[in-house]
C-alpha cells in the first residue's frame, strides 16, 4: 500500500494492510489458521525460506492475516518500521521491556503507570536482576536527577490510564535519550490516531489493542512498533519468547481497526461533553481529562496530541468508598468492569494511594476527603442518555 503513504490517518485505517496478494479478490484477508506451512520438496525446507516477515515458515511466524494486521498498525505509525503482535497489552509491554533490558539495568517507570505494569517490575524483571525505580512524570526538573549509568530504559505512560495525568513526552524523551535511555511509551490512551510517540522523541511505542482497536471487548491483544534497528532487536526477542497471536483475533482486529477513527471520534465528543457536564456538578472535585480546556495537562495535549478518546475521571467531593459504590451502582447504562475502548460505557471506582510511591495520593491542590475517584469509559450510546444515568445515580449516592 506505499502508493497512499501520503495518505491520512483516516484512511490508512481503511487501506493499510490490504494487499492484494493477501487479499484478493477480497476485501479482507481470510483466516489462515496454520501451524504447518507445506513445503514443495525437501530442498526447498532445507533451504529455508529468510526469516523476515511475509515470507512463510511456520505457524509460528505468522501467516497472511498476522502479517496485515501488522503491516496496517505500522502504516498508522510514523516512523515505525514494523510492528509485533503479542497475546495481550501486557505481555506486549512485558515482550518490548525484556527486549530491551538485561541484567544489571535500571529501568525507570513513570508512577502513574498501567498497575500491572507496575506489578511486573516485581513478578518479573526483578527476577532478572533489573531493577526499576519510579519517577513523578509531572516533574522535569527532578526527572534528570533520576538517572544513573545503568538507566537504560524509560517507560512512559500518557495520560495515565486511571488518573489521567499528562507529563511532557518530548521534553522527557529527549532527556532520557540525553543520558543514553530508550524510552518506552504506553500509547493504549490515545493511540496512534492521538499521538504519535515516534515523532516525539520516544523510541518504542505500545499498545494494548485490546482497547480501541479491538473496540467491541471481545479481544485481547497488544503491539509493539519501533524503528528499523530496535524492530529487528525485539522481533528477535519475540520469537525467543514464542509470541504469536491467532488468525481469528488478527481478524478481529482487523475488523476492530477500520472503524476506529469514527468510533473514536465519537466516544472523544461524548466524553468531552460529559466531562464539561460533570465539571459544573457540585459532587464533583475535580475532572481528570485532559482533552478538557483548564484540565490539568490541557495544554500539553493541545501542543503534542491530535485526538483523544472516551476514558477519564473524575474525584467525587466528600465521598467515602461507600458513597463511591453507591454511584456506580446507581448507573444503568454504564457497566462495571475493567478494561475500555468497547463500544459499550463503563465505569469503575478508584482510590490509587497504594500504588504510588513516587509520588502522593490525592494529588496537589486536591482534599484528602476528595480522593475517591470514578473512572469512565465512554462508548458509543446517546451523549444524552449516559448524562441522564450519570444525573440519577448522583441522586441515588445522596452525599451528606
Ligand atoms: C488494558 C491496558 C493494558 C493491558 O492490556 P491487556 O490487553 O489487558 O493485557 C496496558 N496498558 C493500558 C494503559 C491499558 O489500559
Amino acid at each position: 500500500m506505499s502508493a497512499h503513504n501520503s495518505s491520512k490517518p483516516a484512511t490508512k485505517v481503511v487501506s493499510g494492510g490490504r494487499r492484494k496478494d493477501w487479499t484478493w479478490p477480497v476485501v479482507n484477508p481470510p483466516i489462515w489458521r496454520a501451524s504447518t506451512h507445506l513445503y514443495e520438496t525437501t530442498q526447498d525446507l532445507r533451504r529455508g525460506h529468510p526469516n523476515e516477515d511475509g515470507h512463510f515458515h511456520y505457524g509460528r511466524r505468522g501467516s497472511p492475516t498476522q502479517w496485515a494486521l501488522a503491516e496496517a498498525l505500522t502504516e498508522l505509525e510514523p516512523g515505525a518500521y514494523g510492528t509485533l503482535l503479542y497475546p495481550s497489552g501486557v505481555s506486549a509491554i512485558s515482550g518490548a521491556l525484556l527486549g530491551v533490558l538485561k541484567a544489571g539495568d535500571v529501568l525507570l517507570m513513570t508512577d502513574n503507570v498501567y498497575e500491572p505494569s507496575r506489578d511486573l517490575t516485581r513478578t518479573l524483571l526483578a527476577d532478572f536482576n533489573i531493577e526499576t525505580r519510579f519517577f513523578d512524570p509531572l516533574d522535569v526538573d527532578g526527572f534528570a536527577d533520576c538517572f544513573c549509568p545503568k538507566t537504560a530504559a524509560v517507560l512512559f505512560e500518557a495520560p495515565g490510564s486511571l488518573t489521567l495525568e499528562m507529563c511532557d513526552v518530548p521534553k522527557l524523551a529527549a532527556i532520557a535519550r540525553a543520558n543514553g535511555a530508550l524510552s518506552l511509551i504506553d500509547n493504549t490512551w490515545a493511540g496512534p490516531l492521538g499521538f504519535t510517540p515516534l515523532t516525539h522523541g520516544c523510541d518504542i511505542t505500545i499498545m494494548a489493542l485490546t482497547k480501541h482497536v479491538g473496540g467491541h471487548s471481545d479481544l485481547m491483544m497488544g503491539s509493539v512498533a519501533a524503528g528499523e534497528e530496535l524492530y529487528k532487536r525485539l522481533r528477535i526477542k519475540s520469537q525467543a519468547l514464542g509470541m504469536v497471536v491467532s488468525p481469528d483475533d488478527a481478524a478481529l482486529a482487523l475488523r476492530g481497526l477500520r472503524t476506529m477513527h469514527v468510533r473514536l471520534q465519537h466516544s472523544t465528543a461524548t466524553a468531552l461533553k460529559l466531562a464539561e457536564w460533570l465539571e459544573q456538578r457540585p459532587e464533583v472535585a475535580r475532572v481528570m481529562c485532559p482533552m478538557l480546556p483548564g484540565a490539568p495537562g490541557h495544554d500539553l495535549w493541545a501542543r503534542d496530541f491530535t485526538g483523544g478518546c472516551g476514558l477519564f475521571s473524575f474525584l467525587l467531593k466528600g465521598a467515602d468508598v461507600q458513597a463511591q459504590s453507591r454511584f456506580i451502582d446507581a448507573l444503568e447504562l454504564f457497566g462495571i468492569g475493567y478494561s475500555w475502548g468497547g463500544f459499550e460505557s463503563l465505569a469503575t471506582p478508584f482510590e490509587p494511594s497504594r500504588a504510588r510511591s513516587a509520588t502522593s495520593w490525592p494529588p496537589a491542590g486536591v482534599e484528602r476527603e476528595d480522593r475517591f475517584g470514578i473512572r469512565l469509559a465512554i462508548g458509543l450510546e446517546d451523549p444524552d442518555d449516559l448524562q441522564s444515568d450519570l444525573a440519577q445515580a448522583f441522586e441515588k449516592m445522596d452525599l451528606k
